[in-house]
């Protein structure tokens, strides 16, 4: 797990409003590649920012390795998917499955990625738990589409796409 946050210490004095603000926390969850290299896992970094908290990437292993951090799945209002290859996005499968089935998430949860990445999911889904797709979660899943070089804002902050080559049958992107 990595901090941005410098250590504080007795001179800087107690937390104020405007320092939760600003702070920003990356843990990495996975950094290996699609076969988890090193007992690393699949690409998964979580981001805790102000008042919101997001995954940018969510491999197969993503609710693996955050369990395993300490961290709640239910407190990640927003997912980020740089491209739809299956140790990027398949994660996805487990993590809605698991806010339905087990951990009873309530608040709803933005997915964004390039185009047809809703229907990669939904295909996703059908071939590991048939039936599945067909029982609608009882918290809000928001599919959304971001667009090379454009700007999305709203979520709590903004991501930009970088289109690269890199083939997953859908855009690519470094964000
Ligand atoms: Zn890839």
């Amino acid at each position: 797990m990595f901090s941005f946050w410098r250590k504080r210490t007795k001179a800087d004095g107690a937390p104020t409003a405007s320092d939760h603000r600003s702070s920003v926390r990356l843990s990495v969850v996975g950094c290996g590649d699609a076969f988890g290299a090193g007992g690393r896992l699949q690409t998964c970094f979580h981001v805790s920012a102000g008042d919101t908290q997001f995954l940018i990437d969510c491999g197969a292993t993503a609710l693996i390795g955050l369990q395993r951090m300490g961290l709640s799945p239910n407190d990640v209002d927003t997912i980020v998917l740089s491209h739809l290859h299956g140790d990027h996005y398949s994660g996805l499968i487990w993590w809605i499955m698991h806010g339905q089935y087990v951990s009873q998430r309530t608040s709803a949860l933005t997915v964004i990625g390039p185009e047809g990445t809703k229907e990669r999911y939904l295909a996703t889904a059908e071939l590991m738990f048939p039936g599945s797709t067909s029982v609608d979660p009882p918290f809000d899943v928001n599919f959304e589409v971001y667009n090379e070089y454009e700007v999305t804002e709203g979520l709590g902050f903004s991501v930009k796409p970088f289109p690269v080559s890199h083939p997953s049958g859908a855009m690519s992107s470094a964000l």
